[in-house]
C-alpha cells in the first residue's frame, strides 16, 4: 500500500513568513517542499502538495485540505527566525505532542539534518500550531535553519538537495520501521517435493477435499501447505484435520 504524504510549503502569496534583507521564507519553503516531494514520488510515495505556486492560504485552509485528502502524514515546511539576525542557528522539529511515529519521524528528520552540518535543536512541542493541532493525521513541521541566520543560509543554499535528499530519506526510513513488522503466519505443510509434479498431484488431491491448499517455492523445493492463520490453536485443528484424512503433517511458520 503506498502511502500518501501531504507536502505544505509554509505561508505564501500575501503571507511572506519570515523575511531577511531581501529574502522571503515561503520561497525557501516552496524549494524545499518541491525537492522533497520530487524525492517522495520517485520511492512511490502519493505526495499532494498544498501549494506548488506563491498563493495564500490560512492555516486552517492548509489544515482543512490536508484532512480531505485522507493523507497517512501531513509535512510543514519552514524555516525559524530569531528577533535579532545571527542570534541562533539550527534546526527543529515541532510536532503536536512527543508521541507515536511523528515523534519518531521529527527526531530522525532532526538527526539527518543534524549530519549536514546544521545545529540540533531538536523535537519541540507546540500543540498550539494550528497545522498540527487541526490535521487528523500525525504531522510535523520542520524549521530548516533560521533564515536570519547567514551561516543556515548558507548551507541552504549550498546544499538544497542534499537537505532535501536528508529529509526524504528520514521519512522513507521511518515509514520502512513502521511496516517491516508483518504479521507471523501458521500453515500446515503436507509435503516438499522436487519435483513440481508430484507436487501438483498432491495440491489436487487437497484442494478436492475441499482444503485450501497452494503451493509455496523456496529454496528448490515445492512445498505443499494448507491455510494460513494467525492464530496456533487454528492450524493445529487444521492439522487434525488433514491426518484424520491421511496426511502427514508439519506446523510452519513465515
Ligand atoms: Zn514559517
Amino acid at each position: 500500500m503506498a502511502y500518501k504524504i501531504v507536502l505544505d510549503a509554509g505561508h505564501g502569496g500575501e503571507d511572506p513568513g519570515a523575511v531577511y534583507i531581501d529574502r522571503k521564507e515561503k520561497d525557501d519553503n516552496l524549494s524545499l517542499a518541491l525537492a522533497v516531494g520530487k524525492i517522495l514520488e520517485d520511492n512511490g510515495i502519493d505526495v499532494v502538495y498544498t501549494r506548488t505556486t506563491d498563493i495564500y492560504q490560512t492555516p486552517f485552509e492548509k489544515a482543512r485540505f490536508a484532512n480531505e485528502t485522507g493523507a497517512d502524514f501531513f509535512i510543514s515546511f519552514h524555516r525559524n527566525s530569531s528577533p535579532e539576525s545571527g542570534q541562533y542557528n539550527g534546526v527543529e522539529v515541532l510536532v503536536y505532542d512527543k508521541k507515536g511515529i511523528k515523534y519518531q519521524m521529527a527526531e530522525n528528520i532532526v538527526g539527518a539534518l543534524g549530519e549536514l552540518g546544521f545545529k540540533e535543536l531538536g523535537v519541540k512541542e507546540r500543540p498550539g500550531l494550528v497545522v498540527l493541532r487541526r490535521t487528523k493525521m500525525p504531522a510535523l513541521l520542520i524549521e530548516t535553519g533560521f533564515i536570519n541566520s547567514d551561516k543556515d543560509n548558507q548551507l541552504f543554499d549550498e546544499k538544497l538537495q542534499e537537505i532535501a535528499k536528508s529529509i526524504a530519506d528520514a521519512i522513507l526510513g521511518t515509514l520502512d520501521e513502521e511496516t517491516v513488522e508483518s504479521p507471523l503466519y501458521y500453515r500446515v505443510q503436507t509435503g516438499a517435493f522436487r519435483s513440481r509434479e508430484n507436487a501438483d498431484r498432491m495440491l489436487y488431491q487437497l484442494t478436492d477435499q475441499g482444503f485450501p491448499a497452494f503451493i509455496l517455492k523456496e529454496n528448490n523445493l515445492y512445498k505443499v501447505q494448507v491455510g494460513a492463520y494467525l492464530q496456533l490453536g487454528n492450524a493445529v485443528n487444521m492439522e487434525q484435520r488433514l491426518r484424520d484424512a491421511g496426511y502427514s503433517t508439519v506446523i510452519v511458520t513465515r
